[in-house]
């Protein structure tokens, strides 16, 4: 059995970048910018404009009573100078006029024929913003990592409309076995409904990859070599679920030693030990084991960190933290554990509950999880006297629910 961190690296060592592809901003979400640093070509804002509503004025001139000579409008073209002892109307974000060096807000005056009256002293430059004081022409910006509703703002403000974007990978799932329905579909003796498909495309997605759900297989060889060539030609990468253990039945391993290769299998991890690794026609192949906890949590450890790497993202995008558990959690001590768990904050400590049975047929647990729990090879359980690293799946409430 090779150990978790020997097997990510000989996986991601397989991990390509794709090609970019150019998209509108507004598409732009969750996307990685192929060229993370973006030199700002225009001043944001591109003109000195007001912070605030009020009057535009020269500070020399406060406190006194000021003529007001006109208005500055958003967005207004002609605007008046200010001169000795005169004053322009001015809405937040329209031109500074010339002469002007501050701005009072219009709640600080008093308006009375034409004029406003400014009881106290204005600072040089006060409710002014300059020109570029957010990003000046030349500013180089760095916005790598995922492109969020604040990054997207500020490639707007630079006046790009569209940006080259990472492709998502697309990742073809295949889920083998013979006891496999639709959802939506009745049951027949021996058969339960598939969970993978649709729980692998969702992990797909939110891992930044385009999931293509393809038929499922049923446990014979000829259809598991088909489905599994067909499968690397559409996909930058193949995630086949089930059919990769020691079963008769079990094709998965046998189609990557006789059609492609086969890097690895089993891994110290629990859940999960039976994953395959290997390529086929060129396309990477990790075969996740049928369990359905076992599936979304090596997706997690594998998976995951696969599609952000050929995103060209540095780290699996999941927040740690260091837990304690508030009861003993049996494992095998061979395997380095992922407990499905709830993480809370109790008096200044980070304290992890079990979210129910960790067999890995208990799909309810997981589903009620924020967190996995990571006990070490080596020990065989969770000790509450300890901590242990956690990885959040979900946020962390205040307290233990
Ligand atoms: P396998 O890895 O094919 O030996 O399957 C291990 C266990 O997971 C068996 O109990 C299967 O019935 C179950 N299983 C396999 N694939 C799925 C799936 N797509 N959805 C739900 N359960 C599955
Ligand atoms: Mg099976």
């Amino acid at each position: 059995m090779l150990t978790l961190d020997e097997a990510l690296g000989r996986l991601l060592a397989h991990a390509r970048r794709t090609d970019g592809e150019t998209v509108a901003l507004a598409d732009a979400l969750g996307r990685v910018l192929v060229e993370p640093k973006v030199v700002a070509t225009v001043d944001v804002p591109p003109f000195a404009n007001s912070a605030m509503d009020g009057y535009a004025v020269r500070s020399t001139d406060t406190p006194g009573r000021l003529q007001v000579v006109g208005e500055s409008a958003a967005g207004a073209r002609d605007v008046p100078d200010v001169g000795a002892r005169s004053a322009v109307a001015i809405a937040t974000g329209a031109p500074l006029p010339a002469g002007a060096d501050a701005v009072v807000p219009i709640e600080q005056v008093d308006e009375l024929d034409g004029a406003v009256v400014v009881p106290e002293r204005v600072h040089p430059g006060a409710h002014v913003r300059a020109a570029g004081h957010d990003t000046a022409a030349g500013d180089e910006l760095c916005l790598r990592g995922e492109l969020t509703p604040a990054r997207i703002a500020v490639l707007a403000s630079l006046g790009l409309g569209r940006v080259e974007v990472r492709r998502r990978p697309r990742v073809a799932i295949l889920s083998t076995g013979d006891e496999l329905v639709a959802p939506g579909e009745p049951l027949g003796p021996g058969q339960i409904h598939d969970a993978n498909s649709a729980s692998l495309a969702a992990a797909v997605t939110e891992a930044g990859g385009e999931p293509i759900v393809l038929a499922r297989v049923p446990d014979q060889a000829v259809p598991t070599e088909e489905a599994m060539i067909d499968a690397a030609r559409r996909g930058d990468l193949v995630v086949t679920s089930g059919g990769v253990s020691v079963g008769r039945r079990d094709h998965v391993r046998g189609v990557l030693e006789r059609h492609g290769s086969l890097d690895f299998w089993r891994i110290a991890v629990q859940p999960g030990k039976p994953l395959a690794v290997g390529t086929l026609d060129g396309a990477p192949v990790i075969g996740l084991p049928g369990n359905p906890v076992s599936a979304l949590v090596t997706f997690e450890l594998f998976v995951r960190p696969f599609i952000r790497t050929m995103l060209d993202l540095g780290d699996d995008g999941r927040v740690r933290v260091r837990a304690t558990p508030t009861q003993r959690m049996a494992k095998d001590p061979t395997r380095r554990a992922f407990l499905r768990v709830i993480v809370s904050r109790e008096d200044g400590a980070i304290r992890a509950a079990p979210a129910g049975g960790q067999a890995s047929s208990q799909l309810r647990p997981m589903a009620g999880a924020n967190a996995l729990l990571v006990v070490p090879e080596g020990s065989d359980a969770a000790d509450p006297a300890a901590t242990y690293e956690a990885i959040v799946l979900a946020p962390i409430p205040l307290t233990s629910p």
